[in-house]
């Protein structure tokens, strides 16, 4: 187990290297210290690039075989350092020790598939309008690839990437976000503990992530950027991106809605909403952010849900919460703000537990009723825990009022009619829906979101089909 509080180094072309200065990562349940990172620079930037177009000559060209092997071992440690990276993450992040753990296999999983995946990198032979010609499609690697990465899910954000992208052959520069580069760290660590070579896989972290992409965005070498964050950073990157014409992932931020249809199971709705609203205290991008339910249910179900909220008790990870801090005090303020507003425009706010605010960024669990789509709660991502609950006549309406956003990243049907969830899951412009299931991401299934909650998928083949360039060659017989 790594002692806290000390500085930590970021890699390097397999080095571990410091800088002059580092920077304090905090524990948002204390605020006490966690560790100390190094506050790269432009420098540590352009060399991280050098490391991994230098590596990409080789291992590009190491057989699918070879990589697939090195992922399965780099997969073995992290499950061996499970616990002591769950640990990491709770100090650095906030979210409950046993979502930590429920993360790290999460994001252990993408390095098993991945590790499988890479040894499928199938072509094609197409018939050709003459006979004297061959038709051939490979896929090849894209090359440097630049990752960055948001706090939220610390290590499944960078194994979402990291993975496929290795096993495609590429190579990559990694910066974790600041609140949370522990997690990442030791992910890199147990990489090169698995014999990932040198130059493979490079990290920095930063104060000033804006410094180290415009490095990276400038950079020819680098042919391709992957982000999860937030939409307008999501936004700046793809217009820097058009200065090299680089690939572009974006996975982006959120606001899901959560329908219960008239003829919807109550109890396995509500027993959905929990998991999918108040997992890490509401601060994920496919989390219930809108919740529609069919008026002739309304008492019932905010009946129900209330009573399960009233039993989450929010404190520190480490000991035993359901719901850990928020990630800081500006999140803090934006959901009290959302809050605030929905009060001002009429809505009635259900306080369901109670917390001492005062020590860490805690705020309490809170259900709204009585709830418009004019109210901030309903337009922008909130990213804590308050669930806002409005009520629709006609299922045409539910579907409108769902759509009626610039967001499309996942939405959520409670029904019990099959022909209801073939009509809602045709008609929602959401990149994932979740029929009665509000936990669908898995490695093998491709996430991502429409409109501007971004473009490309992680997960699956159609993951590792984003760090892979389609080559056709033509040939002429003799
Ligand atoms: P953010 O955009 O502020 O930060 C994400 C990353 O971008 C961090 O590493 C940060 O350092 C970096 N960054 C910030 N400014 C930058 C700049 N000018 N140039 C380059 N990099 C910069 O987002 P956040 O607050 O860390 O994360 C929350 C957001 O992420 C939410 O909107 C959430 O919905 C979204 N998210 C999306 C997914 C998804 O798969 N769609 C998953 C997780 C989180």
């Amino acid at each position: 187990m790594k002692k806290v509080v000390e500085k930590w180094p970021i890699y390097i072309n397999g080095e571990s290297i410091h800088t002059e200065s580092h920077f304090v990562v905090e524990n948002p349940a204390t605020l006490e210290p966690v560790g100390y990172v190094p506050d790269a620079n432009e420098k540590e930037a352009k060399a991280a690039v050098d490391a991994a177009q230098a590596a990409f000559l080789t291992w590009s060209k190491t057989s699918a075989y070879h990589r697939a092997e090195l992922l399965e071992k780099w997969y073995t440690i992290i499950e061996n350092r499970l616990d002591e990276i769950a640990t990491i993450m709770t100090l650095e992040q906030g979210k409950p020790l046993a979502e930590a753990k429920g993360e790290m296999k999460y994001a252990s999983s993408f390095v098993k598939w991945y590790a499988e995946e890479a040894k499928r990198n199938y072509g094609e032979i197409i018939p050709a309008s003459v006979a004297s010609k061959r038709i051939l499609v490979q896929k090849q690697a894209v090359g440097v690839i630049a990752a960055i990465t948001p706090w939220n899910f610390p290590a499944a954000m960078i194994t979402r990437k990291v993975a496929p992208a290795l096993a495609a052959g590429c190579t990559v520069v990694i910066k974790p976000a600041e609140q949370t580069p522990l997690t990442a760290l030791l992910l890199v660590e147990s990489a090169h503990e698995a014999g990932i070579p040198a130059g493979v896989i490079n990290i920095v972290t930063t104060q000033k992530p804006g410094d180290v992409s415009d490095v990276w965005m400038n950079d020819s070498r680098v042919k391709k950027i992957t982000f999860t964050g937030s939409t307008p950073v999501g936004k700046h990157l793809m217009k820097k991106a058009a200065e090299t014409v680089k690939k572009v992932s974006l996975e982006l931020g959120g606001l899901a809605p959560f329908i219960i249809a008239e003829d919807a199971n109550i109890e396995e709705a509500v027993n959905g909403l929990i998991q999918s609203k108040f997992r890490n205290a509401g601060q994920t991008c496919i989390c219930a952010n809108r919740i529609f339910v069919h008026e002739t249910i309304e008492q019932p179900f905010l009946q129900a849900f209330e009573e399960a909220v009233l039993t989450l008790k929010v404190g520190n990870g480490m000991e035993g919460a359901d719901l850990g801090p928020l990630i800081d005090g500006a999140a803090v303020k934006k959901v009290r703000l959302q809050l605030e507003d929905a009060a001002s425009k009429g809505a009635t706010i259900h306080n369901t537990s109670k917390v001492d605010e005062k020590q860490g960024h805690f705020i309490a669990p809170a259900i709204l009723s009585n709830v418009t789509d004019d109210m901030l709660c309903m337009q922008e991502e909130t990213f804590g825990p308050i669930a806002p609950v409005s009520t629709f006549k006609t299922d045409q309406e539910a579907i409108d009022r769902a759509n009626n956003t610039n967001f499309g990243l996942a939405a959520y049907v409670y029904t019990e009619s099959l022909n209801k969830a073939v009509a809602y899951s045709d008609a929602l412009e959401y990149g994932i829906v979740g029929i009665n299931d509000s936990a669908p991401s898995t490695a093998q299934a491709p996430f991502g979101g429409m409109k501007e909650s971004g473009i490309g998928r992680e997960g699956g083949h159609y993951g590792m089909d984003e760090y892979l360039e389609v080559k056709y060659v033509s040939m002429q017989l003799g």
